[in-house]
């Protein structure tokens, strides 16, 4: 679909039009919300949610949600043909399948099944399938899936835009051969993102740069993309919390989610820049703009490389309070990161990741053992947090289809069989990762954490659970130590029931990113909720206080782990609460630390009240920061 094909359908009374840019920008017709019209003829702004900082700039890869999951790599100059076979052979796979069914193709179905099938065979020899495929592959050196999923959103565009009904429905049989081609593909070799690269793989040096477009990208799919070739991603969907933005976050790379529209709106391989900071995404961009964000790309790079500075320097508040800045993991590779950032140890170690995009076989205890052992011995006997199995909500498993089901379609997935909640329900996998977590403890320090405790039953579950795992291991005759055991303050009621759970914690952990999603009853993932998503709210901050406050009071240890750890907003009033102990994204570790060498929290002390209980305390603590909190009486 041409752009000049959509400004035409808009002004037919199509569907609203996304903010396509034409020359005259007529008077009185409003853009879609969320998008505007730009100065610039042919550019366009599509705004969204920021969820991941810095400046991305390269051509969009668009890709379905459902073929999110396929490999993007680039192929060696010497490799070419071979990919050009490799696409070749599959297709001839798919065509000999489909005329082998048609042979098969039962007398009394045969008309309609027969019509479908050559449909299918006739699309799969399309010149505009094959050719342009090839084409992606010799001219951008594309691997043959990723070639395939480039250009069926170039194809199924087109079939978007067709008058004829009949060739509009058309696009579902594309989309099935497509992905019988793709399927075809793996049965070849040459697409795992777990596996090492295959050979001919080379990474985007001396290419141009890559960002990915897509309607929505799940939390493990955005697991994948640390080994692809992407320097930053928008999404239509997600919200600033999801855990998608989470992971994007991690990797570091600018990303916006929310952006409703922009899997429409852009088309492929156009040229767009991701403004990570203020959420908006540039569609072709004019040379003063792209110009502009080159040089705040240059102005990143350097502040990176002046933070970097930091990584050795303790962390310590201008009246001399140490505070503890630990690292936030998904996976055992990440341990290096944590250790680069300067950070004193693990203070979540997001184990669910590791029973993702597993083609329905979980990780047994000793595929566990080895990989918390890994993390544990690269830290050499700093801190290693391991989270219990947080499954449920917005992270899924791809198990069994029984599984599935029993996980996917909850009426209210964030309300329902998340984190304990699931791990008591599945006592042997539970049991497995409790052993697996012990063992690793003769490696260095290791703490164990419970994700979503709200209930003292469950307390006695798990303690449970953890007992027997050890009388397990004593009858093994295989060695652990007694980690201490911490508990996730994520739901309200644990908050407000903190000096009976302590009873029975050694520490607690507030997740701030569901503390906030259950005490406002705002889903993180939902973009249509977004901007009630709220850590500024008085009850927020009056539950974080007063959670810091008791575990103080009682002796026990309290770390924040969720994104406001790393969100420099917020560092002051934490520190005034008496937090001493934050866990962030590696790296955001060097901005947080600059900012808390500056801080005297002291003073920041008096203050907690006053902007905890104030009707706006986003206005009354950015007063405080403009005047010096010193020197504000309260
Ligand atoms: C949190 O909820 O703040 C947290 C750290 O856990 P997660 O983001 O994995 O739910
Ligand atoms: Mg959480």
């Amino acid at each position: 679909m041409t752009r000049a094909l959509a400004i035409a359908r808009c002004a037919q009374g199509g569907r609203p039009p996304c903010c396509y840019i034409d020359r005259s920008n007529p008077p009185g017709r409003q853009p879609a919300p969320g998008v505007r019209f730009a100065e610039v003829f042919v550019s366009i702004q599509v705004f969204g949610l920021p969820v991941s900082r810095g400046v991305a700039i390269g051509r969009a890869v668009l890709v379905a949600s459902s073929r999110v999951d396929v490999a993007h790599y680039y192929v060696e100059a010497g490799m070419i043909d071979a990919e050009v076979r490799r696409l070749r052979a599959a297709r001839d796979l798919v065509v000999s399948e489909l005329t082998a069914l048609k042979g098969d193709v039962p007398e009394d179905a045969h008309d309609e099944l027969v019509a479908l099938l050559d449909v299918h065979l006739m699309l799969l020899q399309d010149d505009s399938l094959s050719e342009a495929t090839r084409q992606w592959i010799v001219e951008r050196h594309y691997n043959a899936e990723w070639a395939l999923s480039s250009q069926l959103e170039v194809i199924a565009r087109q079939f978007d835009e067709m008058e004829d009904e009949y060739l509009r429905d058309r696009k579902a049989d594309l989309e099935q051969v497509v992905e019988r081609v793709i399927t075809a593909l793996g049965r070849l070799g040459g697409d795992s993102f777990d596996d090492p690269p295959p050979q001919g793989q080379r990474d985007f040096a001396g290419e141009d740069p890559l960002v990915l477009v897509a309607n929505d990208i799940a939390p493990a799919d955005m697991l994948k993309f640390r080994r692809s070739v992407f320097t930053g991603f928008v999404t239509d969907v997600g919200g600033r919390n999801s855990h998608t933005a989470i992971v994007a976050r991690s990797m570091d790379i600018p990303a916006v989610v929310g952006a409703r529209e922009a899997s429409r709106i852009v088309t492929q391989d156009d040229w767009i820049i991701i403004d990570g900071d203020a959420g908006v995404v540039i569609v072709n961009p004019s040379p003063i703009v792209l110009e502009e964000y080159r040089f705040r790309q240059r102005q990143v790079e350097l502040e990176r490389a002046r933070l970097d500075r930091l990584r050795h320097t303790p962390a310590v508040t201008l009246d001399g309070h140490a505070v503890e800045l630990l690292a936030n993991i998904e996976l055992p590779s990440d341990a290096q990161a944590v250790l680069d950032a300067g950070a004193v140890g693990v203070g979540l170690f997001r184990s669910e990741f590791l029973f993702m995009n597993r083609a329905g076989r979980l990780p047994g205890e000793e595929e566990q053992y080895e990989a918390y052992s890994k993390v544990v011995r690269s830290l050499a006997g700093l801190p290693v947090t391991i989270r219990t199995v947080d499954i449920g909500a917005d992270k899924q498993l791809d198990r069994n289809p029984q599984q599935m089901e029993r996980n996917d379609y909850s009426l209210n997935p964030a309300l329902g069989l998340r984190a304990i909640r699931w791990s008591l329900s599945e006592p042997e996998m539970f049991g497995e990762q409790l052993r697996a977590i012990l063992r690793a403890s003769v490696h260095g320090q290791v703490r164990l954490l419970v994700p979503m405790v709200a209930q003292l039953r469950e307390v006695r579950l798990l303690l449970d659970a953890i007992e027997r795992a050890k009388a397990q291991l004593r009858a093994r005759g295989q060695d652990y130590l007694d980690v201490p055991i911490g508990a996730m303050i994520e739901v309200p009621a644990a908050a407000l029931m903190l000096p009976t759970l302590l009873k029975h914690f050694d520490f607690v952990s507030i997740g701030t990113n569901d503390l906030i999603q259950y005490t406002l009853a705002i889903d993180r993932a939902d973009e249509a909720v977004s901007h009630l998503y709220d850590p500024w709210h008085p009850a927020v901050l009056q539950l974080i206080a007063q959670t810091i406050a008791k575990a103080n009071e009682l002796g026990k240890d309290v770390c924040v782990c969720g994104e406001m750890a790393g969100d420099a907003a917020f560092t002051e009033l934490l520190l005034g609460m008496g937090l001493r102990s934050f866990s962030m994204h590696p790296t955001q570790v060097s901005s947080i630390k600059k900012r808390i060498l500056r801080v005297d929290s002291s003073a920041w002390s008096k203050h907690v009240d006053l902007v905890c209980q104030a009707e706006d305390p986003q206005d009354v603590y950015s007063r405080l920061q403009t005047a010096g909190p010193s020197r504000i009486g309260g």
